[in-house]
Parts: C-alpha cells; sequence; structure tokens
C-alpha cells in the first residue's frame, strides 16, 4: 500500500526535502548516516552515561554509589540534538505521527543490540501527566511503544502505569528539585501482571533520568523483579 501511495504522492525526507528513497520511511538513506545515533559501546551498564575511552561496560560514579537510579538499566538510541531533535519534537507537540516508524527502526536497533529481549514479559509506555494529557490527546510514548511492542512480538499495555499528578514543568528545574519533583507521581493498576516480570519502559526523552527511575521505583514495588528502560533520544546532559 505504501508503495503506491510513493508513486502517487513521494514522500520528502524530513531533513533534506529530497523525495525519500526507502519504502515508508521519512527519512532518505543519506540524512540516515547523519542521524546521532549513540554508539552502543562504551556505556555505564545501568544509566547509559558514556565514559570516554572505556570500551565494553562500566559503572559510572552515581550508579555505583548512593545516586544509583531505581532502573536496572536505561538506553537510548540517539542524542537529542539537531535534526533528531526538531523531528521528535514534531512527533511529540504537532501531531507528526507518520515518523513512528522511522523511530521504530531506532528504537528496535538500540533494544536489540542492548537487552536480552527473550528476558522481556512487557513493554509499558511512560504515560503522560494529567495536565499534558489535557494538553495535547495523545502520549507520544505509547505510539513508540506500541510500534515496538508489534516488532519485538511482545505484549504492550499502557493501562498498568498512571501518573497520579502533574508536577511542574521538569524543564524549568535543576536536578534536585527534579528528583523531588517526580517523587510519587506515579501508580500502578494492574500489579498482578508485574510480579516477578521483566519490564521495558519506553519513553521519548531521557533528561536526567529522575522519572524513569521514579517510574522504575513504583514498578519495582509492585513487584517487578527487573525494569529497563528505552528512551528513542536521551539530552546531553545524561550522555
Ligand atoms: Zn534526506
Ligand atoms: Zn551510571
Amino acid at each position: 500500500m505504501s508503495a503506491v501511495l510513493d508513486l502517487i504522492w513521494p514522500r520528502a525526507c524530513e531533513v533534506c526535502g529530497r523525495p525519500a528513497d526507502r519504502p515508508g520511511r521519512h527519512v532518505c538513506s543519506a540524512c540516515l548516516m547523519r542521524i546521532p545515533f549513540i554508539p552502543t559501546d562504551g556505556l555505564c551498564r545501568v544509566c547509559g552515561r558514556a565514559a570516554e575511552g572505556f570500551e565494553g561496560d562500566y559503572l559510572c560514579e552515581d550508579c555505583s554509589g548512593k545516586n544509583r537510579p531505581f532502573f536496572d538499566r536505561a538506553v537510548s538510541a540517539v542524542r537529542f540534538e539537531d535534526k533528531a531533535r526538531e523531528m521528535l519534537l514534531g512527533f511529540k507537540f504537532n501531531q507528526r505521527l507518520w515518523l513512528k516508524d522511522d523511530f521504530a527502526d531506532w528504537l528496535e536497533a538500540a533494544a536489540r543490540a542492548h537487552f536480552d529481549l527473550r528476558a522481556v514479559d512487557l513493554i509499558l509506555p511512560m504515560p503522560l501527566t494529567v495536565f499534558h494529557r489535557v494538553d495535547r490527546g495523545y502520549n507520544q510514548s505509547a505510539y513508540l511503544a506500541e510500534a515496538l511492542a508489534k516488532r519485538l512480538d511482545r505484549a504492550c499495555r499502557g493501562d498498568v502505569l498512571k501518573r497520579k499528578g502533574h508536577p511542574g514543568r521538569q524543564s524549568e528545574l535543576d536536578e534536585s528539585a527534579r528528583r523531588a519533583n517526580v517523587k510519587d507521581t506515579f501508580a500502578v493498576a494492574k500489579p498482578e501482571l508485574l510480579r516477578g516480570r521483566t519490564l521495558l519502559v519506553i519513553d521519548d526523552v531521557m533528561t536526567t533520568g529522575a522519572t524513569l527511575s521514579e517510574c522504575a521505583r513504583e514498578l519495582k514495588a509492585a513487584g517487578a523483579s527487573r525494569v529497563w528502560c528505552l528512551t528513542l533520544a536521551r539530552s546531553i546532559r545524561s550522555l
């Protein structure tokens, strides 16, 4: 179907505007080479932060001490910058939802590189805050999680993890304020689905990891045995 549509109405590459040359995708093969993918090597095995000069994995200072996050591992596909940032913001705020297949490619590659996917029992999208749900009307992370779950042939549930309140805007706070700000904002609706399970939580952008950590704390309190996190992008602050 998309091949037929391509003949009638050729898709333009989101990055350069020339005709997109890959079926069903919105970034052409030349521009794909310039997307800022994060190398899969030399990352902290918990928070995914990169360290200069490391090969293989290591444990960063935060994750070996009392600041260790509650998730077991968090990784991301691309750096939140340049065209990747623009595309993601368009997807998140301007309903450019046709980008989900391109994004699912990026997520799938990162998921296969970092996780033993046979161990994943359930995929969960990061829920929107109440404030954003009213404001925007759709959850971009749910689109990403569902597209990925289809690729990996895993169950995806959007009704397990809930947001309780609506914290202030994370982007206006410093790191310790962010930690306090996300405290107790998650609730679990169906703990019986989580007990002893390995969960993969999907979100669009990781900034400091505080929200993902709080979410993992809640999922573990509900009985999950492992919480892995995968975000499409990662801001420079957590790289
Ligand atoms: Zn292009
Ligand atoms: Zn770390």
